[in-house]
Order: structure tokens, then C-alpha cells, then sequence
């Protein structure tokens, strides 16, 4: 067996998992087409409900939110799909579009900037899309987007099905899906809901129902209509097996989310959030333009050249990791995630750490 260094997780996920909830995916199986499987979703969908705050159907896939992000591209695109990138992840279902065939076309805005609602009216205004994609929270570049501006402008264009990528910040921020009109809401287990990778969620419209009937080649796993009609006619059970372990922690951990206070817990995050930016505005500088600095992860410029896999070499010595920067920016920025079930002093416990090394020279420069 390989041996692991038990290092707390102050990475863009996986995070820390508590352990009862671990414990919750040692619970012995059932079955998949039982009664208590439907039940077990049945209790899943109206806490995931609440948390999405919207009455549209909850799907789950044993995937991560990656293959959800493909489903809802290649599902619900009739016409043609506008992308909005502000970073690595927007560009990801850019590229899923094209490798599924789907038309699609990439509205890029420079790293470290968010999307705006212009930029959206701007594109839709020609008529040529019938789906939006919007990463809510870029995790490569620690912007956060403003979801409502986008939301408002997409109310005058009722034909268009709009996508969202929320998978580093539902459960960490207040995301209201039927306020904001938002078809499809996708997230992942590993981030800010607090349990292990292996299983995406998101909410369904109708419409996006309707736009997918539509569709004639929708691929057969990250279907996301057949996903839907299979657990409307099958008392919330799925075609395929799904993972039941993680379905356990889920409906636990969604208790845990549930008394915890959805507020309390968004509260949290931006303390959080708001001490790291403090810290990062001292010590170096924000990466994104400050205003747009996510509440679940801070993307810091690297503006004193250290080596940051040797610093978190040094950390690893105390057990923690800290994340790199993300494809181009690695080395330029490093990030600490704030997501989850982490605390303010747990943050406090990692900058002081880093605060120590950095006084006592004790990270490698680079040259
Ligand atoms: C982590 C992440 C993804 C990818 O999710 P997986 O669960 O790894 O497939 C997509 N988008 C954003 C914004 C992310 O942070």
C-alpha cells in the first residue's frame, strides 16, 4: 500500500473532509433499485433543493462536475453555444463543446477580469445562440462573476438556456438558480459542499428539458434528459449504478449544511475569503481585479518570486499544502482555498506558518 502524508487541504479541492462524513461512505450498500435508494435521493434533491434555492429537478451523476459540464453542452445546444472564459475553466467547456460537435464560439476577457453583462448582451444581441455558459467562480483565477448582472441581461432572451459552472462556489456562496433564471447549475462533491470528488449535481429547468427533446445526439451517460425522465418514471432512481457511498455522505453532510445555516455558512466563506485578501493585499497582491475576488478561493500574485513548490515543500513539514498556480499562471500566482467546511482559525493557523517562513528567509527565491 502507498504510504500518504496526511497534509490538511487548503487546495481549490479536494478539501478537507470531516470524518464523520467520511464514515458515512463506509455505511454497507444497498441496492440501487430499492426503495431506500429512492428515498435516499428523494431526501438528497429537496436538501440540494434548498441549497440551489429552486424547485427545478436535481440530478446527480457519479462523475466528476466535468461530466456534467459536457452533458449540459452537448444535451440542451439546438443552435449554437456562446462560451464566456475568464480563465482555464471557462476555456474546458469551450473544449468540450468543439469535441462534441456542438457550434460553439469562445468570448474570452483577459485573466484576472470578470465577465460583464455587456459582454453577454453583446454576443446574444446577433441571434445566433440558444445557450450560455458562465463559469460562476473561476478557481484558476480566483474572479468571481457577477451573477446577477449576467442573469438580468439573459431575462431578454427567454430562448436561451443558461448554463452554469458553480462547481468551486455553490455551497460556499448564496447562488438563488430561479431568481437568476439559471437552466442548469452545476456543481462538484470535492469543493464547497465538503465531501470527496467522485460525484456532480445540478438542477434542471424545464426549459432546459424542453431544449434537450431537441437535441438529436445527446450521447448516452452524461445525458442529461435521460438522466431526467429516467428518475421522474423511476421513483428518483438513475439508469446507471450510481455511486451510493457518496450518496450516503451527501444526504449527511446536507444535514450538517442545513444546521450550520445556509447564511452562517456564507458568512463563514467570506470571512475567510476577506482575511486571505487582507493577507494578500499585505504581503504580495490580489490576482483578480479586488472587487471580483472570490469568497471560496484567493488567487495571489506571486509579486516576490518565490519558488512555490518550495514553499510548499516547507508547509508540507507541517502538514499542509497550498495550490500552485493554475496552467499558464503557475509559478506567476499561487491560491488558498477557503471552502468547505474550513474555519477562520484554520486559516489563521496556515498564514501564520507562511508568515513565519517568510520573515525567517525561509523560503527558496527564485532568481
Ligand atoms: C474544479 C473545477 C471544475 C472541474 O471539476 P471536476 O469536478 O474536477 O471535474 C470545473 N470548474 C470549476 C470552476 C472548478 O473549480
Amino acid at each position: 500500500m502507498v504510504e500518504v502524508m496526511r497534509k490538511k487541504l487548503f487546495i481549490p479541492g479536494p478539501i478537507e473532509v470531516k470524518a464523520d462524513v467520511l464514515k458515512e461512505m463506509s455505511r454497507p450498500l444497498i441496492g440501487h433499485r430499492s426503495k431506500e435508494a429512492s428515498d435516499l435521493q428523494r431526501g438528497i434533491s429537496s436538501n440540494l433543493q434548498k441549497l440551489m434555492y429552486t424547485n427545478n429537478e436535481i440530478l446527480l451523476s457519479t462523475s466528476s462536475g466535468s461530466g456534467l459540464m459536457e452533458g449540459a453542452v452537448r444535451s440542451c445546444t439546438n443552435k449554437r453555444a456562446a462560451i464566456f472564459s475568464c480563465g482555464a475553466f471557462g476555456e474546458r467547456w469551450y473544449d468540450m463543446a468543439l469535441a462534441n460537435q456542438v457550434r460553439a464560439d469562445l468570448f474570452e476577457v483577459e485573466y484576472g477580469n470578470p465577465i460583464g453583462g455587456q459582454m453577454v448582451k453583446k454576443a446574444l444581441d446577433c441571434g445566433k445562440y440558444d445557450l450560455v455558459t458562465i463559469t460562476h467562480n473561476e478557481t484558476s483565477t480566483g474572479v468571481m462573476n457577477p451573477l446577477p448582472e449576467i442573469a438580468d441581461v439573459l431575462r431578454g432572451y427567454p430562448e436561451v438556456i443558461f448554463c452554469v459552472d458553480a462547481v468551486s462556489s455553490l455551497g460556499g456562496v448564496k447562488i438563488a438558480v430561479d431568481e437568476l433564471g439559471i437552466d442548469i447549475c452545476i456543481t462538484s462533491s470535492q469543493k464547497c459542499i465538503g465531501l470527496p470528488p467522485g460525484l456532480s449535481l445540478c438542477s434542471f429547468s424545464q426549459k432546459a428539458v424542453e431544449a434537450a427533446r431537441g437535441v438529436k445526439y445527446r450521447g448516452v451517460y452524461f445525458d442529461l434528459l435521460g438522466l431526467y425522465e429516467y428518475k421522474i418514471k423511476r421513483d428518483f432512481q438513475y439508469p446507471f449504478t450510481p455511486s451510493l457511498s457518496h450518496m450516503f455522505a451527501l444526504d449527511s453532510q446536507l444535514d450538517s449544511i442545513i444546521k450550520e445555516g445556509l447564511d452562517n455558512r456564507f458568512r463563514r466563506h467570506k470571512m475567510m475569503a476577506e482575511r486571505v485578501q487582507r493577507w494578500a493585499k499585505d504581503n504580495f497582491a490580489l490576482f483578480p481585479q479586488e472587487q471580483f475576488a472570490s469568497p471560496t478561493v484567493t488567487c495571489i500574485k506571486n509579486t516576490r518570486n518565490l519558488n512555490i513548490a518550495g514553499l510548499n515543500r516547507e508547509l508540507g513539514e507541517v502538514g499542509f499544502v497550498i495550490s500552485n498556480g493554475y496552467g499558464k499562471l503557475e509559478n506567476k500566482t499561487f491560491r488558498i482555498a477557503h471552502m468547505g467546511d474550513m474555519t477562520l482559525e484554520e486559516i489563521e493557523g496556515l498564514l501564520s506558518v507562511i508568515d513565519n517562513l517568510l520573515s525567517s528567509g525561509g523560503i527558496q527565491i527564485y532568481a
